[in-house]
């Protein structure tokens, strides 16, 4: 900005030379009176025209046709840098090299002067005669004949204008830099009759706006004319502040040409005040449409959902904010909707993830148009939308009742086919909602309560919508604080694991489940059939489940060198979160080297949920360990929607029959002949299979009967302290006390 200030910024090169011819007249009256007599008074005596001269303001001078100077006067003395005219007529011998820096100069000067009789505003750059400094100077001459007509001599004036033609080059300069710098250079000025006037505009400017009126430097009310709407006020405030606070003068906005196309500026401009109170900014304006383009593309990537265009978690959670600022002014009810579809999972799975995508999309459209205009649908994750009602009213009971057609409203839209890829899809909502007012209740908690009540819509019936209430909240508290205990419990090894032993139809103990133990401080042992899947919820479940398996196989190694013990098998659960880690075969594999482990004793037990959270990789994964020797056992079949045809491309080992199955057979005969069919099935493929919760000889004698070779259960004994299934697999085998592991053996294998 500092270049742009006190340049003459309206002067141009053939405009300043028009201008400074004026200029000669005015302020030099006096000289151009005598100057309109030399063309008669050539003739003058050279005392006569020094008298005259004397004490003009521009020098005066004669000089001979060869280039010397005849008579100065006191101004030319000086402008040549001497003190006497004598000093200057004898140090000057030939104007032509001495004088001009161009030395063709004093030809051209004398050409003209000999076609015209006068030469007027002869610009050149001379030499101040003395000190040899370099500095410009305007002339007007003219050849004085005699009464013949014969050249006498030159006879001139001349002006010093080195300032002049200094701030000329800087002009010119400018000029050619303002045209290469993107965008455009100006001063504006707003005078303290609140009039915009712009004295300098460059090209650039015109540019950006697409043209501009001719009498815009006059009138630059119209370049604000031409701001967006709704970016005056702020454009208008930042020139204010600017002014009256003489700071930086900064603004971004949008202006609409006259074209229609509109484009995103940024002005910067430093203030300066005029002597009359007016405030003149110098400063650049610059194109920043597509900084603002790319600017709001990362925003809609951080703030939009790619696949539904809805406003993502993020934008949901900075809307909500303001919405509840808003209700606490205005204090007005809203409510939110927690909207989970039913059975989206199995359509996912069974269809795929593109026909997925397509049913999320065509949601997204339905919910749009079911929201009323001003509410926020937005994509909360996977199947999940959050619905912000606003402006409810004051009365909570209206409140109410209006939140709960809305929901309905929504509930039903989505409750009606879909047209997905040729093939017609059905899905409902589950919905949860919760109605709010100011900020009683803080974002998260909204969302939980509403989360809550999606929950209690779900188990009862699905497809419904519930509205939240204290008691709902309860169970999810009691998670929330048994999560966190739990995490305490893995920090700091609070866990335990115990051994259940599997025997053979003699009773042979063959193998042992390991089985996770929580021995709470407050709350004494807690089931993990309850811990596991508040652990899988929280995400605790991957630390858990290491820990588990980390302790079994420092177990497996040291069976290893144990006789009594290097051929019983230990069946370790593995939840399907764990095995779908992609370094988890790696891992293992590595593991089982380092420890030295036989992998025959290792059976991983699976449940079918491992294939409903595959990603493609299971059969891979199942197929490298069990080429290592590891074996498999899909636990708790029956229980789930597999089908034994389904899980033939798995290579499982041994399937256990799920404990209600067994807890039935005696009483109910269905249960008895579905047991037998899958130890027939399973016999037939070649799996073996384990029956669990064998509590009665009864049951025991059934399933032997039935063929069953391997059963776990109360009946031969409950999940044991490691160190207590080693010395009865000690006894069993009637091996010898050395032989069995203590407790130290395995912390040191740990270790
Ligand atoms: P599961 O893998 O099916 O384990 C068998 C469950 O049946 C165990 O319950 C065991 O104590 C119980 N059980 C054994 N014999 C009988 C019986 O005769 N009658 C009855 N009613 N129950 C019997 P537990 O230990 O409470 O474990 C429950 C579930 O928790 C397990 O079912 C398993 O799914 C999970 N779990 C246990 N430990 C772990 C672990 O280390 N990791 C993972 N991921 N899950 C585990
Ligand atoms: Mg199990
Ligand atoms: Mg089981």
């Amino acid at each position: 900005m500092g270049a742009v200030s006190g340049v003459p910024v309206t002067l141009d090169w053939p405009n300043f030379w028009a201008g400074f011819a004026v200029c000669f007249v005015v302020t030099g009256a006096l000289w151009t009176l005598a100057a309109m007599h030399f063309h008669r008074i050539g003739f003058w005596s050279n005392r006569r025209f020094k008298y005259m001269t004397k004490h003009f303001a521009d020098g005066v001078y004669r000089s001979s046709l060869d280039g010397r100077q005849i008579c100065a006067n006191p101004a030319l003395v000086k402008l040549n840098g001497y003190d006497t005219e004598a000093e200057l007529l004898s140090a000057v011998e030939d104007i032509a090299v001495e004088w001009y820096v161009d030395p063709n100069r004093r030809q051209e000067f004398k050409d003209i002067l000999k076609r015209d009789g006068v030469v007027e505003d002869f610009v050149s750059e001379i030499y101040r005669h003395k000190t040899r400094e370099r500095i410009w100077i305007t002339e007007n001459a003219r050849l004085i004949r005699d009464k013949k007509g014969r050249p006498l001599f030159y006879q001139g004036s001349v002006r010093e204008v080195t300032d002049t033609v200094r701030r000329l080059e800087i002009e010119e300069r400018f000029t050619r830099f303002s045209e290469q710098v993107p965008g455009g250079l100006f001063q504006v000025k707003w005078g303290s009759d609140g009039t915009f006037t712009s004295p300098y505009l460059s090209q650039g400017v015109s540019e950006l706006f697409g043209g501009l009126p001719e009498d815009v430097q006059a009138d630059s009310s119209c370049l604000f004319r031409m701001i967006h709407p709704d970016d005056y006020s702020a454009y208008l405030k930042s020139a204010i502040d600017s002014a009256r606070n003489q700071t930086t003068w900064h603004s971004e906005f949008r202006i609409v040409r006259r074209n229609g196309s509109k484009r995103w500026l940024s002005v910067n401009g430093t203030p300066e005040i005029e002597p009359d109170g007016s405030c003149i900014w110098h400063g650049f304006v610059t194109d920043i449409t597509e900084r603002k383009r790319s600017e709001d593309k990362i925003a809609n990537l951080a703030f939009y959902d790619p696949l539904t265009s809805l406003p993502n978690r993020r934008k949901l959670l900075e809307e909500l904010e303001h919405t509840l600022a808003k209700s606490c002014v205005g204090e007005t009810h809203g409510a939110l909707l927690f909207l989970d579809l039913d059975n989206f999972k199995s359509l996912n799975d069974s269809k795929g993830h593109a026909v997925g995508d397509e049913l999320l999309s065509a949601v997204a459209e339905r919910l749009k148009e079911s929201v009323r205009e001003g509410d926020l649908v937005s994509r909360f994750g996977g199947d999940e939308f959050v619905i912000v009602l606003k402006d409810l009213g004051q009365k909570p009971d209206a409140a109410q009742r209006l939140a709960e057609s809305l929901a309905e409203r929504f509930r039903a839209a989505i409750d009606q086919p879909f047209a997905l890829s040729g093939s017609t899809f059905h899905t409902s909502p589950s919905i949860g909602s919760v109605l709010f007012k100011g900020k009683e209740q803080s974002v998260d908690e909204l969302l939980q309560q509403a989360d809550s009540a999606m929950y209690v819509a779900k188990a009862q019936g699905r497809n419904t919508v519930r509205f939240y209430n204290a008691a709902m909240q309860e169970p999810l508290e009691e998670e929330l604080t048994l999560s966190s205990a739990l995490r305490d419990a893995v920090q700091h090894d609070h866990l335990d694991l115990h051994f259940q032993k599997q025997v053979d139809q003699d009773g042979r103990i063959v193998g042992a489940e390991a089985l996770l133990r929580w021995h709470h401080p407050d709350h004494g042992p807690i089931s993990p059939a309850r811990f596991i899947p508040i652990a899988e919820k929280s995400g605790l479940i991957l630390k858990v489940n290491d820990w588990v398996l980390r302790r079994s196989l420092s177990v497996l190694s040291k069976w290893r060198r144990i006789p009594h013990l290097c051929d019983v098998k230990l069946s370790v659960n593995i939840s399907p979160r764990q095995f779908n880690q992609q370094n988890f075969v790696p891992r293992l594999l590595e593991d089982i080297r380092t420890l030295n482990i036989n992998p025959e004793q290792l059976v991983i037990e699976l449940t079918e949920h491992v294939m409903a959270d595959d990603n493609g990789g299971t059969a891979e994964k199942m197929m490298h360990l069990k080429q290592e020797g590891v074996g498999f056992s899909l636990d708790d079949f029956g229980t789930g929607y597999s089908s034994l045809a389904q899980l033939k491309g798995l290579p499982f080992d041994e399937l256990k029959i799920d404990g209600s199955f067994v807890r039935d057979i005696e009483a109910n005969e269905s249960d008895r002949a579905i047991v037998r069919t899958i130890i027939a099935m399973a016999e037939s493929l070649g799996i073996t299979t384990v029956a669990e919760w064998v509590e009665t000889e009864a049951q025991r004698q059934f399933l032997s009967d039935e063929g069953c070779p391997v059963m776990q259960g109360y009946l031969f004994g409950t999940a044991i302290p490691i160190s207590a299934f080693e010395t009865l697999v000690a006894a069993t085998r009637g091996a010898s006390a050395q032989q069995s592991v203590t407790d130290q053996d395995l912390q040191a294998v740990s270790a």
